[in-house]
């Protein structure tokens, strides 16, 4: 069956090559940064790998920005996305791209910028790093074993509630086991200087992840649009004058926010589905994106093969 499965997938890519050109490899990075917290290290890139990376990429791909023409490609191209704002894209990554002159998106969750706030599942993961072996839930006088499963659907539950219901849920926790939760510069977003010299930086441009970071496919059409106004609203103030691109928080959709790209006469969507994408993406508005890890060495082309 597996077997199977791979030789579809490789004629599927065949057929693709022939069609509509070479594959186009839209990276999705989050954190660059040396401190994580174990949970959640699949969303950080440590300084040193992410340098690695650049470095591979620009010997063995063709990079790209999301604005650029993906057609009569010399070789499988590649694009960069970091996603949430985290300022550390600009204190760490942006360096490391200048000294590459690799372009790259910031899609930037607009609520926490020029905060010391950190998200709520930066703050999930430290809260549970500090909680002993067993531990109280809100409204549960029982205490439940810790364990990464828990975790996870502890994450899933607080991603169904709203802003105010999740500090509440988390104050709660943190009340009920005795943790102090301080934010921690690592975790900060970007400040107001921050976003507005990623505006006004040759080799970045700023792009659309929502005012509150909620998965727009478990909201109405218009809360939807409310989340997208905000945010619009927010970054043109901070002076970003083109906002043509939408990446999805939790690549959460629906036909609503389909219909809304359309009618915010958006150039695409970028979902989180780790596949590869080509110029019929572009054309379709919808870009497939890979998650990146923290990998160096021969684990990088391990690690993407599977998507050239
Ligand atoms: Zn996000």
């Amino acid at each position: 069956m597996r077997f199977l499965k791979s030789v579809y997938y490789k004629v599927l890519k065949f057929k693709n090559r022939l069609l509509v050109g070479r594959p186009v490899l839209v990276l999705m990075y989050h954190r660059i940064n040396d401190v994580v917290d174990l949970p959640a290290a699949h969303l950080t890139v440590s300084v040193a790998d992410f340098e690695k990376q650049l470095q591979y990429f620009t010997t063995n791909y063709q990079i790209l920005g999301l604005r650029d023409n993906w057609t009569n490609l010399k070789k499988t191209g590649v694009v960069l996305t970091f996603d949430d704002g985290y300022a550390d894209n600009y204190t760490k990554a942006l360096p490391l791209l200048e000294k590459y002159n690799i372009p790259a998106t910031f899609f930037i969750a607009t609520e926490n910028i020029d905060t010391e706030e950190g998200f709520w599942w930066d703050r999930l993961n430290q809260d549970y790093i500090q909680c002993d072996d067993t531990f109280f839930l809100p409204g549960s006088i029982d205490k439940v074993s810790k364990n990464n499963n828990l975790l996870r659907s502890l994450s899933i539950e607080l991603t169904k509630l709203k802003q105010d219901e999740k500090r509440e849920w988390l104050e709660e926790w943190e009340k009920k086991n005795g943790i102090s939760y301080l934010p921690r510069p690592e975790y900060r977003s970007m400040t107001v200087a921050e976003v507005t010299a990623v505006e006004e930086h040759p080799l970045l441009t700023v792009g659309l992840h929502t005012h509150n970071h909620y998965p727009l496919g478990q909201l109405s059409y218009d809360d939807q649009k409310e989340e997208l106004e905000l945010s619009i609203q927010k970054l043109k103030e901070l002076g970003v004058k083109k906002i043509d691109y939408l990446a999805l928080p939790h690549g959460s959709y629906n036909t609503e926010t389909i219909r809304l790209c359309e009618e915010f006469n958006f150039s695409g969507v970028l979902l989180a589905n780790n596949y590869y994408s080509n110029i019929g993406n572009k054309h379709k508005k919808k870009i497939n994106r890979i998650l990146m890890p923290s990998l160096s060495g021969k684990k990088i082309s391990e690690y993407l093969k599977k998507y050239d």
